[in-house]
């Protein structure tokens, strides 16, 4: 077997590209993170990288309705949801490098250009941009030791945008050989007919824009309904030039945890392999099959979840969230069926009665959030759900405005607010950090990252992490003003963990109530298959005991 050894003797890293044809929402970031998890679960050190081609430095900015959720990683990077998937399915925590935008490339080449790098030069996007992309791509390989990295460019092959990164993908194969560099193209066999016929056009369409600047895919998978046909198949493959064997199908399946199978039952890690010798190319799964069995078979009775904010009109804005009570229900065997209520309908509250609606789920989920719109309705549900003993998380905004809640209704604090909703609030219970005053920029200047945090002795937060430290993810810009710990403890809702010597709480409970806890971190970020974020497994476990 040839190895695609360096003149030096050691193993050449291999290089995948993941691209997408005809349309976005194909679930390109599951393919790549599948494909990625498979060449791990057949001994290979590998990571992934997602290119984001629009032109903002990172994610942070932008609106998670448009975009989705804004993934934070353990460095503080405010980076694109598909990281989420890649640290789920790799069980890893990548840093923000892994995610490469337009906006970073340019920044950095505008930068290096000012500084007299390139003097004397017309700065260029070949070689100088697209230089720049290679090298950031290498640094991750070289820095980590990869065996294998999987490349995964957003949008679709045809954007204006991708083209710099597309060119960098061809030179990369260039440079490194074709036996080291794998295309793998994502596209869509639509069904139009009552017949239920394959459609193979828009893959053909694809493959052909994707060739004309100069990239033949190796391996096409294609997501459709249904499995493919043979004869779709084969069609496919005379058209784009690509083996029957390398057309891989991606049919509708009941969990993304179980694509690695799909994909290797049709023998996807050999036909990887054919190309660019794998050292090795059978998996071995270990736990993995029975934490895919886990999501998506279940034993138990299927929980109802409301999940309640503003940004809820798109899944999409807490990916995370989601993934998280996922895995806590498969933990139990059950099923959660996450039903996403705009917490506008619930603002007012001479219509108080309306609140009833949430006596018919398991449990109540507020997750992070900015901004006043929706916020009294959160506030309105959150006093519902302590009064009414329904089971309560709260993550950043949903932990802030469970204080304010409290605040207003136990501890008779008449307009308790966050400065963020109220900058004039006569009891502000939660503040902007002192520290946010010097940021001038909006872009990545939050509390963000992963911080140590202690945990108080004899509290739940100690019961359910089991641990005195644990280190979680932040982003947020205001906290729990410390002036009003002393009442809060006093009415019953408890601080149960901090950070920062005790200056910042993380962590809020109330004693007696069947699950009332929030968390000024992010949660959801650290939540696997197979094992569940500590709180939120805690917090499915009593929304399965409620009725
Ligand atoms: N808007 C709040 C803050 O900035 C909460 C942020 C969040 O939920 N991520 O502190």
């Amino acid at each position: 077997m040839q190895l695609g050894k360096k003149d030096s003797g050691s193993i050449h890293p291999k290089y995948i590209f993941v691209t997408g044809g005809v349309m976005s929402g194909l679930g390109k970031g599951v393919i790549a993170a599948s494909t990625a998890k498979l060449l791990q679960l057949a001994g290979l050190k590998v990571s992934c990288v997602k290119i984001d081609p629009y032109v903002n430095y990172d994610a942070g900015t932008m609106n998670p309705i448009a975009h989705g959720e804004v993934f934070v990683t353990k460095d503080g990077g405010e980076c694109d949801m598909d990281l989420g998937n890649y640290e789920r399915f790799l069980d890893v925590a990548l840093t923000k490098e892994h995610n490469i935008t337009t906006g970073r490339v340019y920044l950095e080449v505008i930068q290096q250009e000012r500084h007299g790098r390139y003097l004397g030069q017309c700065v260029q996007i070949i070689p100088h941009v697209t230089d720049n992309i290679k090298d950031k791509v290498r640094r991750i390989v070289n820095e980590e030791k990869l065996d294998v990295v999987v490349v995964e460019c957003g949008g679709t092959v045809g954007d204006i945008e991708s083209l710099p990164f597309l060119e960098a993908f061809r030179q990369i194969e260039l440079e490194e050989g074709g036996s080291n560099t794998l295309f793998i193209h994502v596209t869509l066999a639509p069904v139009l007919d009552v017949v239920g016929e394959q459609k193979t056009k828009p893959t053909q369409h694809s493959v052909q824009e994707l060739r004309r600047i100069g990239i033949q895919p190796d391996i096409l998978t294609i997501r459709c309904k249904m499995p493919l046909s043979i004869e779709t198949r084969r069609k496919i493959s005379l058209f784009a030039s690509v083996n029957e064997n390398c057309v891989i199908s991606c049919h509708d399946v009941a969990s993304i945890y179980r694509v690695p199978e799909i994909l290797e039952e049709q023998g996807m890690l050999r036909a990887m392999s054919s190309k660019i010798s794998l050292k090795n190319h059978r998996p071995r799964w270990s736990n993995w099959r029975r934490i895919s069995k886990s999501s998506y078979d279940f034993s138990s009775a299927k929980l109802k979840i409301a999940v309640i904010g503003k940004y809820v009109s798109l899944p999409d804005s807490y990916v995370s969230v989601s993934h998280a009570l996922w895995h806590a229900g498969a933990s139990i065997g059950s099923k959660v069926d996450v039903q996403w209520i705009d917490s506008e309908g619930f603002e007012n509250s001479s219509e108080g009665s309306k609140l009833r609606y949430f006596d018919s789920f398991n449990g109540i989920v507020a997750p992070g959030g900015f901004g006043k719109r929706g916020s009294e309705g959160i506030i309105n549900i959150a006093t519902y759900a302590r009064a009414n003993n329904i089971p309560y998380l709260g993550i950043c905004f949903g932990f802030q405005l469970a204080i304010v809640a409290f605040a207003r209704s136990v501890c008779k604090l008449a307009n308790a607010n966050s400065t963020e909703l109220d900058p004039d609030t006569e009891h502000p219970v939660i503040k902007f950090m002192p520290e946010q005053n010097k940021q001038k920029d909006l872009g990545g200047s939050m509390r963000l990252g992963e911080h140590r945090i202690n945990i108080i002795k004899g509290s739940e937060a100690e019961r359910l992490y089991r641990s005195k430290v644990i280190y979680r993810r932040h982003r947020h810009r205001f906290e729990f003003n410390q002036d009003y710990r002393q009442i809060l403890e006093s009415q019953g809702m408890m601080p149960s963990s901090h950070s920062d010597k005790g200056l910042r709480t993380e962590s809020i409970e109330i004693p007696g109530h069947p699950f009332y806890f929030g968390v000024q971190f992010h949660s959801e970020f650290h939540s696997r298959p197979g094992r569940p974020e500590e709180s939120f497994g805690a917090f499915i476990k009593a929304a399965a005991s409620k009725f």
